[in-house]
């Protein structure tokens, strides 16, 4: 039986992994909907090639080209935020969700609110909007599988155990590319140092964060809005060879760890397949050669974003969609050349201080409320921003 699958962010690098592996087997699928932002180009050929029914991007000023490169072809064209979702509430039984920021929610709520089954890589809708998400996959039948490695590492431990016989998770994280910088260096640190990542191939704002360890940190309120965890079950590990991707240990002391090589078609390949183990085109780990595994404690120093997370943590609600947006907008800021690598830990921080103050966390959640928290906290990093201009 064909599966009708949409990608959303399908010119990324999550997307391109993602039609890497539907490729190994393009009978098996109906590609409803491809969507992409400016890279116009790879978004009209994977979608021609592929067949699908539409191809969205999400800016209406490309609409034209888009309309031009798919001329002829028979795939729809259209471009802008509404189109995104539009495209959400095509039919499809599985819908990756891989937009980069907070512009993914929008679409991924849409899916789900057909029923589909939604892989998520797009961490940033689940820190924003976790309670949103799961209550709108259950009200609809829908299903969410992690597709960031250590959640998709989680979900695989925790296959067949009951929730009550776990006593905490480990996350591991590589360090970034800024690991081994002396810490006086950090403020000088470029775009371009930042965004290469000494482990794994990804998009540019998500290795930045894993310099910064805002990746981590968005990661922690993932795991706690995903799995229902507490704060203080979740613990990070530095662990410099990103192989073991996170573990889960139980009250009688075992720890299950999930090993494999940093490539994420893995944790895409598992997503699409569940509940099903397919062949998957991943290297295959040869322990003797790789010798050993190290593990460090992160330094609170080097990585401020992980000691203000826990503050959001704390928090719950929309301080989570704040801390994200400011986090989003310090990173444009810096990638702007605006700030430096280290202020954007304070931008945050700024914000965090006001989610303190205002009673945003209590607010009922809606996408309209999570919309909002976002805003004010983007304008509010601006007002940072702007201070530490001047
Ligand atoms: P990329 O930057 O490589 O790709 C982002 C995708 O989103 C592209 O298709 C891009 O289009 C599109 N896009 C950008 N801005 C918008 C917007 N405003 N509205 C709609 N679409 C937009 O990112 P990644 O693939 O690295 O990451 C995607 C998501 O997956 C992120 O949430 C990230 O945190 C998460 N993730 C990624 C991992 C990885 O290994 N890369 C690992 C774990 C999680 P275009 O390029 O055409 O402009
Ligand atoms: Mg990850």
């Amino acid at each position: 039986m064909t599966r009708r699958v949409s990608i959303f962010g399908a010119t990324g690098s999550i997307g391109a992994n993602t039609l890497g592996i539907i490729r190994e087997e393009p009978e098996a699928y109906r590609v409803v909907a491809l969507t992409g932002g400016r890279n116009i180009k790879s978004l009209a050929s994977a979608a021609i090639e592929l067949n699908a029914e539409i191809a969205v991007t999400a800016c209406d000023d490309l609409l034209e080209s888009l309309r031009d490169a798919l001329c002829g072809t028979g795939v729809e064209a259209a471009a802008g935020e509404q189109a995104l979702i539009d495209a959400a509430a095509r039919p499809a039984d599985w819908t990756m969700s891989a937009i980069v920021g907070f512009a993914g929610l929008p679409p991924g709520l849409c899916a789900l609110e057909q029923g589909a089954t939604l892989a998520l890589a797009n961490k940033e809708s689940m820190v924003a909007a976790g309670p949103l998400l799961i209550d709108t996959a259950r009200r609809n039948g829908a299903r969410i599988i992690p597709v960031d490695s250590e959640h998709s590492a989680i979900f695989q431990a925790l296959n067949g155990e009951k929730m009550q016989a776990v006593e905490r998770v480990i996350i591991t994280a590589s360090g970034g590319a800024f690991r081994d910088w002396p810490l006086e260096a950090l403020s000088e640190a470029t775009p371009e140092q930042a965004a290469s990542h000494p482990n794994w191939p990804m998009g540019q704002r998500i290795t930045i964060d894993s310099a910064s360890m805002f990746n981590k940190a968005l990661e922690l309120i993932e795991a706690k809005e995903f799995f229902g965890f507490s704060s203080e079950q979740i613990e990070v590990l530095i662990h410099r060879e990103s192989l073991v991707h996170a573990l889960v240990g139980f009250r009688d002391g075992a720890l299950m760890a999930h090993v494999g090589p940093p490539d994420m078609r893995h944790a895409i390949g598992y997503a699409l397949h569940h509940p099903e183990r397919s062949h998957l085109p991943v290297e295959r780990l040869d322990l003797a050669k790789i010798g050993q595994l190290n593990f460090q404690s992160p330094e609170p120093g080097r990585y401020p974003a992980l000691v203000l997370v826990r503050e959001v943590m704390a928090a719950g609600g929309h301080a989570g969609a704040a801390f994200n947006g400011s986090k989003e907008a310090a990173l444009d800021g810096f990638l702007e050349g605006r700030i430096r690598f280290t202020d954007m830990a304070r931008v945050v921080e700024r914000e965090i201080e006001n989610i303190s103050v205002d009673d945003r966390a209590k607010w009922t959640m809606t996408l309209e409320s999570v919309r909002e928290a976002d805003r004010v906290a983007r304008v509010r990093a601006q007002e940072t921003m702007d201070a530490l201009d001047g």
